[in-house]
């Protein structure tokens, strides 16, 4: 004991304070991002939960 080498713990949910419904598609949560586009300010994108995972199964997205 001691010198097991750890993964870093993956983030099984998201944090509920970024989640703002269910994705249609799949179930998942969608998760609200903010990305910054030159020229247009800030896009709001809800994306689904499965899409940001390592092994995306879900590829739903919706621009506000
Ligand atoms: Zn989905």
């Amino acid at each position: 004991m001691g010198s097991e080498k750890r993964q870093p713990a993956r983030q099984e949910r998201p944090d509920p304070e970024w989640v703002r419904g269910v994705c249609p598609r799949c179930g998942e949560e969608l998760v609200s991002k903010c990305y910054y586009v030159g020229g247009r300010g800030y896009l709001v994108i809800w994306e689904c939960w499965s899409s940001l995972a390592e092994t995306s199964t879900c590829d739903y997205r919706r621009v506000l």
